[in-house]
């Protein structure tokens, strides 16, 4: 029998992951020759973890993915410059070309530049002093920047922005957040949670401008808005949102939108051509985490290898968390109806405020079940609130004892001890690795974060179980259970 040729575009986090879930389902490449063809030079790596690398916590050699890519033809520092769907072939930088039966577009997304003067050089790059936050390469040059003492300004107040802004706070810089809207992280959180947060990250020196429009950047010098304002920075990290890669996509006739679209086989309007990760849109999910990329790999490898050739994806449920020294963010679903609002029969909203601790929580439920949630400086809620999220089933009746982490008598609380977690409960979100698979790596002998990871893929997405899965190795270490 011949291979099926598979050919996929991005070497980043979703089509890394893809071929090793190729490789795990046809170890030998009987059924699958997969061709990997990246323009970054770099060994894939985990961008989710650049935030640590950016507040000092981790260092550049940890971000390594561990997929495997034996019997993986990987072609790393060259890009796909068009992809020809009469030939089915894909032409490289190199002027060499390479043929598909199948062919995947993992091509991912790029930083947005808002329009502020100054940002760009008369070539097109960025000016000095400027930096984007999305690859490896942006990462180093900004930490070689951050020096203590140094004003930094940071463009956007979303996710990464304030990642960003709380790592090169905690190396000393003198940061200011410049963002437009009217609350910061408002896509997660509503005004009175952006607000919370705002002070909470003030406390820890960071500076705001929300609501300011920026006009023009003077590398070395600072931003200037269009108040008259004007915010110093020797250093500026735009992180104003991301675009989906969909240039070779468009330029090969194929149907986009915000980004490629996809139905839930994952093809696009050719079915020989797929899109997963942050280049695709799926009716059912937004782009721009690593759940549903990972999700969609693991989808499309089973009907790519024919280890399920039904197999579909129906959609990420997402939670959201802000990886921040010192901020226990966790945001889930719908979270922007008012509390005063009036809403439809079966839905409740229910807010807790303690601004003096920095504390805020809103739950909306629907029937009973949670459909969305914002938990700020509310860590054992958040965990109960994240497992009602997952597996939608009704909650207590006593709501605000829920928001307070208090609803649940002790053993029943995840947040005060594992025991208490169902074994389906899913620990690794990014992997989908539940309880039950933790607690048997554990019994056939990890002992450790690493063997862990290695056994079962846990915390080596958005690592943000580490902890949870920390406390289960304790309590397995503790209890011993058969
Ligand atoms: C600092 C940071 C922190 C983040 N934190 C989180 C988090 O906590 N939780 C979360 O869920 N998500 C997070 N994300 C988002 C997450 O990293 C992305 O959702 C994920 O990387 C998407 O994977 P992808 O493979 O689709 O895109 P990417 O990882 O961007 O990979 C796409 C690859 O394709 C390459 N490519 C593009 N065009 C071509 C071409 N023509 N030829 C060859 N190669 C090409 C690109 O260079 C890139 O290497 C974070 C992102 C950043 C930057």
């Amino acid at each position: 029998m011949t291979a099926r040729r598979v050919v996929v575009i991005g070497h980043g986090m979703a089509g890394a992951r893809l071929a090793g879930e190729l490789r795990r389902h046809d170890p030998v490449a009987e059924r699958v020759a997969v061709t990997v063809v990246g323009d970054e030079p770099h060994a894939a790596y985990n961008r989710v973890l650049l935030s640590g690398v950016l507040a000092g916590s981790l260092d550049l050699d940890a971000v390594r993915m561990q997929e495997t890519d034996q019997r993986v033809d990987l072609r790393l520092g060259i890009a796909v410059t068009s992809v020809d769907r009469n030939e089915r072939r894909v032409r490289l930088a190199d002027d060499t070309a390479v043929d598909y039966d199948a062919l995947v577009l993992a091509t991912g997304a790029r930083p947005w530049l808002p329009d502020v003067d100054g940002l760009l050089t008369e070539h097109g790059t960025l000016a000095a002093g400027v930096s984007a936050f999305r690859s490896r390469d942006d990462c180093a040059r900004i930490v070689a920047g951050a020096r203590p003492g140094v004003p930094v300004v940071v463009l956007g107040g979303g996710l990464l922005g304030l990642e960003a802004a709380r790592g090169l706070a905690g190396r000393g810089c003198l940061v200011t957040v410049v963002h437009p809207n009217g609350h910061i992280l408002d896509r997660q959180v509503d005004p009175a949670g952006g607000h919370l947060l705002r002070r909470v990250l003030e406390r820890l020196g960071i500076e705001f401008r929300v609501g300011a429009t920026a006009v023009r950047y003077l590398s070395g010098d600072g931003l200037k808005l269009a108040d008259g304002g004007h915010v110093p920075g020797e250093l500026l990290v735009v992180s104003a949102g991301v675009r989906a890669e969909t240039g070779l996509a468009r330029a090969a006739g194929l149907a986009v939108d915000r980004g490629v679209l996809v139905d839930d086989a994952l093809r696009t309007n050719d079915p020989r051509v797929h899109a997963i990760g942050d280049c695709a849109q799926h009716a059912s999910t937004d782009a721009g985490l690593v759940q549903p990329a990972f999700d969609q790999a693991a989808v499309l490898a089973a009907r790519l290898t024919g280890a399920d050739p039904a197999a579909r994806y129906r959609g990420t449920p997402a939670v959201t968390r802000l990886k921040a020294r010192d901020v226990d963010l966790a945001s889930m679903g719908d979270v922007h109806l008012d509390p005063a609002g009036d809403h439809p029969p079966g839905v409740e909203v229910i807010c807790v405020q303690d601004s003096t601790r920095g504390r805020y929580g809103k739950l909306v439920l629907r029937d009973d079940r949670v459909v969305g949630a914002i938990l700020l400086g509310l860590p054992d809620a958040a965990a109960n609130i994240i497992q009602f999220f997952d597996s939608q089933t009704p909650v207590p009746g006593d709501r605000l004892g829920l928001l307070l982490g208090r609803a649940l008598p002790a053993e029943q609380s995840v947040g005060s001890s594992p025991a208490a977690l169902p074994d389906n409960a899913l620990i690794c979100r990014c992997n989908t690795v539940e309880k039950a698979r933790l607690v048997a790596a554990w019994q056939d002998g990890a002992r450790d974060i690493p063997a862990m990871a290695t056994a079962t893929r846990a915390t080596t997405g958005c690592s943000s179980c580490r902890n949870t899965v920390t406390d289960i190795m304790n309590w397995l270490a503790s209890e011993q259970p058969a």
